[in-house]
């Protein structure tokens, strides 16, 4: 029995600790190699066929990336796992491994920035088709599929809306399609302690683990997890060849952080909860998107694939651009940083600090708005969490 044949919150606490075969340390060992050596010409052979054989040279395979991949994976309930140097470099792996010119790919139209580009913009150029659209459209979602449809890709929660799709009704649509088309999902902001996409039919789930997995704002880190068959084929053409390896010092990061993940996601989603009903009531907020309030139109939704709301929400703040840079201007213990999953709490607003250059029709049209602010939990006191708004909203005029 190792511990990957214990529940999820055991598994998570003792990452790591059966790595170290020669000095038996309880902790996770960093392999800082940029290979290995071999005993004879055969074992060197082996060592590049599979990870499962061994370790060769650190961009193909690493004990302590390998250890991460391990552990996402049985957090994940997948047959395997593929740590890369960022979530940015997984999306990359992925697509340019299994998509060729003339496939096609529907994407949810509210996605990372980098996923979206790569998409829109890269994958076109080298005669890839993409679909782009709202996934909340059920019916919509149907008519994209085509037979040359093979992708599938969405993110839920989806950022900065908050929008929840209904994971097991796009698997249901796709299916009963005929389609053959891979689903892919990226649960960065659920992560494998709140929503477990692939028991409910995804076939692969990509992380960012620069995000609640690490936990610390240390390290950048990406995880891919699925089929055996699928991962190897990413690991063999994507990996190898496209070399976003991840850092085995950043995967201990992140293995360090999967030891707590669990306890800070519940205190997180505690405090985004607390934050969200706090400013449901304010006077000087127009809307909050949260996936754990009544009034979020896919609470039903969350409730069903989420065992928690998560820990990031937007609200919409009176008087537009002015009264979201005072906002900002005016918290005190709230950072003003991007990212998110991190013990520090973060806010910004997309408007004035990252979405400044797009167009403003083509800004509001994706639901960025004028006083759009995006709150990110992290692990201070609620209370003083809470305050700190409180005493920001008081000095903005609406
Ligand atoms: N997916 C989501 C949902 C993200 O928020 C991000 C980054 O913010 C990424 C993917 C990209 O991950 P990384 O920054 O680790 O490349």
């Amino acid at each position: 029995m190792t511990i990957y044949d214990y529940s999820p919150s055991t598994i998570a606490a003792r990452v790591g600790t059966e790595v170290d075969g020669t000095y038996h340390s309880l902790g996770i060992p960093i392999y800082m190699t940029n290979n290995y050596v071999f005993d004879n010409a055969e074992e060197a052979k082996n060592a590049t066929q599979s990870p499962e054989f061994g370790d060769c040279y650190t961009r193909i395979s690493n004990p302590t990336n390998n250890e991460l991949g391990k552990a996402v994976a049985a957090l994940e309930g997948a047959e395997m796992g593929l740590p890369f140097a960022s979530g940015a470099a997984a999306f990359s792996a992925l697509t340019l491994t299994l998509l060729k010119a003339g496939d096609h790919v529907v994407c949810d139209d509210t996605c990372y920035a980098a996923t979206n580009y790569l998409l829109s913009t890269l994958l076109v150029k080298f005669g890839v088709e993409v679909t782009m659209l709202d996934f909340t459209n059920y019916e919509g979602v149907q008519k994209a599929l085509r037979p040359n449809t093979k992708l599938v890709y969405f993110e839920t929660p989806c950022n900065p809306t908050m929008k929840v799709i209904d994971i097991a009704r796009i698997v249901q649509i796709v299916k009963n399609s005929g389609s053959e088309a891979l689903l892919v999902t990226d649960s960065t902001f659920a992560t494998p302690f709140i929503t477990k996409p692939l028991e409910l039919g995804i076939d692969v789930v990509l992380h960012s683990s620069t995000k609640f997995i690490c936990g610390h704002g240390d390290a950048v880190g990406g995880v891919l997890v699925g089929p055996q068959s699928i991962i190897e084929e990413i690991w063999t053409v994507g990996l190898k060849n496209l070399g976003g390896c991840a850092s085995p010092f950043n995967s201990f990061l992140m293995l360090r952080g999967i030891k707590t993940l669990e306890l800070r996601m519940e205190y997180s989603c505690k405090m985004a909860l607390a934050v969200a009903q706090f400013l449901e009531t304010h006077p000087k907020i127009e809307r909050v998107n949260y996936p754990g309030l009544p009034s979020h139109p896919a609470h039903e939704v969350a409730k069903k694939q989420m065992k928690n709301f998560g820990a990031l929400l937007t609200f919409e703040v009176k008087g537009g651009m002015e009264a979201g840079v005072a906002l900002m201007n005016n918290v005190k213990l709230c950072a003003l940083a991007v990212s998110l999953g991190e013990a520090n709490t973060l806010v910004q607003h997309p408007a004035s600090m990252t979405h400044w250059y797009v167009a403003e029709e083509t800004r509001r049209a994706s639901g960025i708005t004028d006083g759009l602010i995006r709150f990110a939990a992290g692990l201070e006191s609620i209370n003083d969490i809470i305050a700190d708004l409180d005493q920001a909203l008081g000095g903005v005029k609406s």
